[in-house]
């Protein structure tokens, strides 16, 4: 094993050489000694991770904002990891729009060493990824929804099903207000007939959260399809 260890970190380092790696969101050189494949230590330390309080006073406003409009709720419980901003914002946008699938694996050793909390909220359930319309998944050859639902249920051991489906391609939900935002998403989703038990624990995942909306919409079909144990989680807030 120690052989197979220091072999391999002769090659990375040698790789290192002839092929320098940079960091994807800053642009410097990687060390040797990085513990990362894509993002600098600096940047990583510079992720805004959010305390278990912060996350539950989180999800309890999204509630609480949603119970003011007159909607109902349909997740019992959220987990996010880190806020929306500098080199976490970078990192997503990079995933999501710049063909950054290869930054799933730095994503997740993240979490295991800062985000814990996320890797138990997902224990015993059922992930289902938000689904990314079939449009844009050609356009970008993958849903990154489905790739962190994937890359997380590996590392915990649950399982993935993949049944919500996207009725239509609605317009992007940046720039819009929280109201545009939830008339743009409602009723757009449905859940597949599947003989998945009705019981069963659900976390719903998505990239990241902003108002909500996209979310309490997907929760919704959950519920109109019987499921009662809904919960989500994502990546980045804000
Ligand atoms: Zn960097």
């Amino acid at each position: 094993m120690r052989v197979l260890a220091s072999t391999k970190r002769f090659c990375r380092a040698l790789l290192d050489v002839l092929f320098p790696r940079t960091c994807v969101t800053c642009g410097r050189l990687l060390s040797l000694s990085s513990s990362s494949d894509h993002i600098c230590d600096t940047c990583l330390s510079n992720m805004s991770w959010i305390s278990l309080q912060g996350i539950r006073d989180l999800f309890e406003r999204y509630r609480r904002e949603a119970a003011d409009r007159g909607q109902r709720v349909f997740f019992n419980g959220g987990m996010t990891c880190w806020e929306h901003s500098g080199v976490a914002r970078k990192l997503i946008l990079t995933l999501k729009y710049g063909g950054g699938s290869f930054l799933i694996g730095d994503i997740i050793s993240a979490i295991k060493k800062n985000g814990r909390h996320a890797l138990d909220f997902v224990k015993n359930s059922l992930l289902v990824p938000v689904p990314t319309h079939y449009f844009k998944r050609v356009q970008r050859d993958y849903s990154q929804t489905e790739l962190i639902a994937d890359s997380l249920a590996k590392c915990s051991g649950v399982c993935v099903a993949k049944k919500l489906l996207r009725c239509k391609n609605h317009a992007a939900q940046a720039g819009l207000s929280p109201n545009e935002r939830l008339r743009n998403v409602k009723n757009i989703f449905r859940c597949s007939e599947s003989k998945i038990d009705r019981t069963s624990r659900i976390v719903i995942v998505d990239d990241v959260i902003t108002t909500g909306a996209t979310l309490l919409s997907c929760c919704e079909a959950m519920h109109r399809r019987g499921f009662r144990d809904i919960n989500v989680l994502t990546l980045s807030h804000g």
